[in-house]
């Protein structure tokens, strides 16, 4: 519903492209003030324009590569600093899939996948959890059906996953005292960068996608967009009772 954000202050990480974007557009028009972060500046200022056009205040954009502590920290205070100290909202959402099962993955895959998806969420939930007891805020965190269920050929990614998810569940129980709900999506194939970033070629991708034809149930890859509504009811009040939850969003993964 346009204007239920209205007033929240909301940090989105990973916001130069894909669900990140989407969140961000969406959250644009429901009222929301944005900061949002992204290694890529001309993409980040893009989505910022867009933002715009949906309605929304200019939003802070942060460029920094949260794999580098002193990055998040300062990606962190430029939000806060930029909304007086008010957050209401924290969407962990950049991340990276690595292909390969375990003849194939290395100890440096393992450390990049693990710094970027479960090390920044960490250290960016941590600055951010005094903040959002203030508001009573919320943290959506985006896992993958790859955090729910094995997969072959994507070890790495599944760990970080399956990690992305107990960190959701065991923070929404550390702070449920503090009305702070905290939850996660997993999201099935969902039509991005992010396997193109991880090598894969036009026409490799292009056969990844038809393929979801016969492993989603409804037949078809996830747009970012479908995404993006789900975490908005998550972090809206129409999810009041909603804590410690991963929800797929996979067009029934089988
Ligand atoms: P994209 O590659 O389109 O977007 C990834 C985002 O993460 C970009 O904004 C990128 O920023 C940011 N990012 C990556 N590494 C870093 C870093 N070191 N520091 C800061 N920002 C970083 O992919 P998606 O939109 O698909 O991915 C978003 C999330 O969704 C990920 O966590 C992914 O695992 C998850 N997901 C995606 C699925 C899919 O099929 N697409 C399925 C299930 C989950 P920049 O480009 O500016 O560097």
């Amino acid at each position: 519903v346009r204007g239920s954000l209205n007033g929240k202050v909301a940090l989105i990480t990973g916001a130069s492209s894909g669900i990140g974007a989407s969140t961000a557009r969406l959250f644009a028009r429901l009222g929301a003030r944005l900061a949002l972060t992204g290694r890529n500046e001309a993409n980040l200022r893009k989505v910022g324009k867009e933002c715009e056009r949906e309605g929304g205040k200019k939003p802070i954009l942060l460029t920094g590569d949260l794999t580098i502590d002193a990055d998040t920290e300062r990606v962190f205070k430029g939000a806060v600093d930029g909304y007086q100290g008010q957050l209401d909202i924290l969407v962990n959402n950049a991340g990276i899939i690595a292909l390969g099962g375990i003849q194939k993955a290395t100890l440096q895959q393992y450390d990049k996948i693990m710094n970027t998806n479960v090390r920044s969420m960490f250290h960016m939930t941590q600055l951010a959890v005094p903040y959002l007891i203030q508001t009573k805020g919320n943290i959506v965190n985006v896992s993958s059906i790859n955090g729910l269920r094995a997969f072959a050929g994507v070890l790495t990614y599944s760990i970080s996953k399956h990690a992305i998810d107990a960190f959701t569940r065991c923070v929404a129980l550390d702070l449920a005292d503090k009305k702070v709900r905290v939850n996660c999506v997993n999201p099935g194939v969902t039509h991005t960068e992010l396997h193109k970033r991880a090598g894969l070629n036009e026409k490799e991708y292009e056969a990844y996608l038809k393929r979801a034809r016969f492993t989603h149930a409804l037949g078809r890859y996830g747009e970012p967009e479908e995404v993006a509504d789900c975490i908005a009811f998550l972090v809206s009040d129409q999810a009041s009772f909603i804590t410690g939850a991963c929800i797929p969003v996979d067009g029934g993964r089988h």
